[in-house]
Order: C-alpha cells, then structure tokens, then sequence
C-alpha cells in the first residue's frame, strides 16, 4: 500500500468549531477519494452540517485544515471556494419557483467566458444541450417548460442538484437530499448519485439507511463533534459503539 503518498481529493485533518466553547466539531480528521460517495451519518446535533459548513466557507474553522486537490479553503470565501469547485446543497431546496425548469439551470450555467450579465445572456446552443443533458440525468426531461413551484417536493431537490451538477462540481456535498421524498423518488435519487460520481466526490448526509446502503462506498458515523466509525456499512453497522449510541445503554 502506499497510503502514505496517495493524494485525496479531500483532506480535512483536526477540524474544529467552538460556538461559545461549545465545539460542534472536534478535531476531525476526514479524507475522500475521488469517485467516492461518502455518507456522513449520526443523530441529530452530531456536527454533521456543521462539517459542511465549514468546507464550503459558510462557517469559519477555529482550528485544522481542508485541503481539496491540494487547496487550502479554511482561508477562502464561500464564492472562491464555489469556483474551486465545491458545490453544496441545503436541506431546503433554494430554486427559483417562479422560473421554468429550463430557467433554473440556465441560470446555474457557468457563465465566465460572457461579458454580459444575467438577463443578456444568450441561450447558445451549448447551454440548451447542457441543460438538456442535466434535465435528463435529474428525471425533469419532460418537464423543462414548467414552473419549478409546480413540481413536487422530490422534484424540486432533483432540480436542485441538477443546479450544481451544471456546475460541474468536482466535489458535491448534499444535505439530507432524500428527506421528504417517496419510496420512489429515493430509489431514483440513488440512482441519479451513482451515475454522477465520475471524476467526483460526493459527500451525502443522510438519515434513511436504505438510502445509504444503495449510496455509500464509505460511512463515516459522527457523535458529538467526533468521528464515532468509519468504514463500509457493514463495519460501521456492527461496531459497538455506533450499536450504542443509536440504541441507548
Ligand atoms: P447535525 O447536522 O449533525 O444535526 P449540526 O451540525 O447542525 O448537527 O449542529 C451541531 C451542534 O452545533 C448543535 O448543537 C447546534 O446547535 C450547534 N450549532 C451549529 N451551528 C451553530 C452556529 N452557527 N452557532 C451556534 N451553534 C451552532
Ligand atoms: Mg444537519
């Protein structure tokens, strides 16, 4: 093995946060490969958006480090860290519902080759397949011409991912992305992540264990500020300690 030289995409090493001297998180240490899908699991107040927050600049690290691709972000703003190629979800889906489906992507669509702003920019023929292409991947082909406030719950959180993937983000990070969905749409939404994982890294939290199953190369379980297991789901299912503290004592 030559662990010690291997280069992940994402490194995080002693990540800590004190909120008035509380740490929501606690000298964490967390690494992902590319083309993984990790779930971060744990009840709830464990640290787990609160480690997104810090990746993504929303929350400022009181000590540690993030490395992505080599990268330092504690020091970066959340747009820089944007534009090195982050992209992360809320639990609430934040799309334009006012907008066409069509819209909401075009919108997302990195624009930094054009001068113009927003309003003047031109639906070219590459950003009509992109949209098209991403509209496919998220199940909304047939739905590119409606309102986004007309689609169902489900629907809107894909249209959310579907935001960040035209983005092409290298790493995506997406928060409880299944809560509120059906069987179904659940089913679909693990589909959706395994055929995105090419040339990425997504990182899920998530609740629903079927979810993770159908998802997870790795689990990372969280409690208290703190990394509690880590490992396939298997391993992590049948450690004491993760069996004690969704159990009780
Ligand atoms: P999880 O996502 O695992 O449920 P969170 O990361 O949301 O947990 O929260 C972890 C703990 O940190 C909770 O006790 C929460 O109240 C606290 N916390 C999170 N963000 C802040 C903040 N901005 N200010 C103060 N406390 C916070
Ligand atoms: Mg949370």
């Amino acid at each position: 093995m030559t662990a010690a030289k291997k280069e992940f995409v994402l490194a995080v090493e002693g990540l800590t946060v004190s909120f008035d001297g509380f740490k929501a998180v606690d000298d964490l240490s967390l690494y992902v490969d590319e083309n993984e899908i990790r779930v971060i699991i744990g009840p709830n107040g464990a640290g787990k958006t609160t480690v997104l927050d810090l990746i993504c600049g929303r929350t400022r690290a009181s000590a540690g480090s993030i490395r992505f691709r080599g990268k330092e972000l504690t020091k970066l703003k959340e747009n820089q860290i944007v534009h090195a190629g982050v992209g992360r979800k809320f639990q609430n889906p934040s799309i334009y519902e006012e907008l066409s489906v069509f819209e909401n992507l075009e919108i997302s669509y990195p624009r930094g080759r054009s001068v113009f702003g927003a309003l003047m920019f031109q639906r070219d023929r590459e950003v009509i397949e992109r949209v098209e292409e991403i509209a496919e991947m998220i199940f909304l082909a047939d739905h590119l011409h409606t309102s986004a406030d007309l689609l169902s719950h489900g629907q809107k959180q894909w249209l959310e991912i579907g935001m960040l993937l035209i983005q092409d983000p290298e790493l995506l990070m997406l928060d409880e992305p299944v809560a509120g969905m059906s069987v179904s749409e659940r089913k679909q939404t693990a589909e959706l992540l395994n055929k995105i994982i090419q040339n990425r890294s997504v990182i899920v939290i998530e609740h629903d264990m079927k979810f993770v199953e159908d998802i997870a190369h790795r689990v990372t379980v969280m409690h208290q500020g703190r990394i509690l297991s880590e490992g396939s789901m298997e391993h992590v299912q049948s450690d004491p300690k993760v069996v004690e503290v969704y159990l009780g004592h």
